[in-house]
């Protein structure tokens, strides 16, 4: 067992982040923080063309919503490309590795010919053993010196044992003719530099892992403990795409979802403690273990999605909700909050907070806190309003005035009016509603009384009478 356990992401920044890297950068942060390691952050932008600065940010953005904190700065791969190239070198020079001279024409002939000939058309370069004194003066490349018989034997912590069998792959190029590293290079120069013990990251990986291990074992490096997790499917199992909808991390954060509930969501994705569906983030960093994960690709489901994160809404504490639904709807470009509207909303807020799936549910239910008289009934609470059920918000206004504003007083006067007209509380509560939050779905009528107090409820009755 290493000292310290120091886990990472290691993100392409080449599109948004993807629900499933987001998973990935969990389980990591995840399993660091359970146990007092280091989880770090390393943007793999060696590929020059694909990799843009915006993407890089969308990264560091979406993490950042997540709650996932990373240790020191985030390191950049194609900054540390000379190391690679000195790595490369020292391979060379251990007799791991080996210059290739072949040019690609050659390997293309070769390539041919093997498959005219019906061989493996894996290519073998006649350089592998080749006496230093016949090198010619030209460009090379350096590729590992792979085994060649057996097996290359990977112990995966989810996978089990893997097996790749060596005569199905090649001499890996390590360093290019140009000097520059390989991806496939970078990758271990890096997790051995930055002393990654563990590395955990998707099963499409897993084939890598095969190759980064010879290179390890090159080195004489100490390798890490692999765990490649299965991907994540749709809710119809096939492999998640754009046709499943959102598959941006920053979609869920502008579709209301709060981070605590993704967090949960996405743990639970893939990785079971017993039947545990929700949690707190301390329970998470306790129980997360690699033994708990899936061999089995998991399904998104938006209706646990959203089951997870309504218990997670109505657990939280009033201000930080207000904070986070104001970050959601800067995420989803509505209209910012005033400082009276963020008031109130955290005054209504125990009315709201219990059976709100997402921020767009609680925000229809906080309308009558956020929207301002006169009071503009939608059109199904409008057909509460009739002429009678007008008549009585006049008789009502009276014995509201007289009222000390107590919840018992005020359901009293209420009930008085409504035994009066011969109708239940039920009945008289639509009138109400459409009066004071102009909704047909909203908090208990008497809640959304005292949360406005006295005078803006009768003038909100007033209004709708008339
Ligand atoms: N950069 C790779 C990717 O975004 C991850 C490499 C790794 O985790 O080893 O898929």
């Amino acid at each position: 067992m290493p000292a310290e356990i120091v886990t990472r992401f290691a993100p392409s920044p080449t599109g948004y982040l993807h629900i499933g890297g987001a998973r990935t950068a969990l389980f990591n942060w995840l399993y660091a923080r359970g146990r007092g390691g280091k989880f770090l952050l390393r943007i793999e932008d060696t590929d020059r063309e694909r990799s843009t600065p915006e993407a890089t940010e969308a990264i560091l953005k979406g993490l950042k919503w997540l709650g996932i904190d990373w240790d020191g700065d985030w390191v950049s791969q194609f900054e540390r490309r000379d190391r690679h190239a000195e790595v490369a070198r020292e391979m060379l020079a251990r007799g791991g590795a080996y210059k290739c001279f072949c040019t690609p024409a050659e390997i293309e002939a070769a390539r041919e010919a093997a498959r005219a000939d019906g061989r493996s058309t894996l290519f073998q370069s006649p350089w592998r053993d080749a006496d230093h004194a016949s090198h010619p003066d030209a460009p090379f490349v350096i590729r590992l010196k792979a085994p060649r018989e057996g097996e290359t034997v990977i112990e995966d912590a989810v996978q089990g044992t893997v097996r790749f069998r060596n005569d199905q792959l090649d001499d890996m190029v390590c360093l290019r003719s140009d000097g520059t590293p390989t991806y496939m290079l970078a990758v271990v120069v890096d997790d051995h530099d930055m002393g990654v013990t563990h590395v955990i990251r998707g099963d499409d990986h897993l084939n890598n892992a095969a190759r980064q291990a010879q290179v390890y074992r090159a080195m004489g490096w100490e390798e890490p403990v692999w765990a490649h997790i299965p991907l994540i499917h749709g809710p119809d199992g096939k492999k998640l795409s754009k046709r499943h909808g959102a598959v941006g991390l920053e979609a869920y954060q502008a579709l209301g979802y709060p981070a605590a509930g993704m967090r949960n969501y996405l743990t639970r994705l893939g990785w079971a403690h017993g039947d545990a569906e929700f949690f707190t983030d301390e329970q998470a960093r306790e129980w997360f273990d690699l033994k708990g994960i899936g061999r089995a690709p998991a399904r998104l489901d938006f209706k646990k999605l959203e089951n997870i994160c309504g218990q997670h809404i109505a657990a939280m504490a009033g201000a930080d909700l207000v904070e986070e639904i104001v970050a959601y709807l800067a995420a989803a470009e509505r209209p910012a909050l005033s400082q009276s509207q963020k008031d109130g909303l955290l005054r209504a807020m125990p009315h709201l907070k219990e059976r709100s799936k997402t921020f767009p549910e609680l925000i229809e239910k906080a309308h009558f806190v956020l929207a301002a008289r006169p009071i503009v009934p939608d059109e199904k609470a409008g057909e509460a309003l009739t002429p009678v059920s007008r008549g009585i918000l006049r008789e009502l206004t009276p014995q509201l005035q007289n009222a000390s504003w107590q919840r018992e007083e005020i359901e009293q006067a209420v009930a008085r009016v409504a035994e009066a007209h011969g109708m239940g509380l039920g009945k008289i509560a639509a009138p109400l509603r459409a009066a004071i939050a102009g909704r047909t779905v909203t908090p208990s009528v008497f809640d959304m009384m005292l949360v406005i107090g006295r005078e803006e409820t009768i003038a909100r009755l007033t209004d709708a009478a008339a």
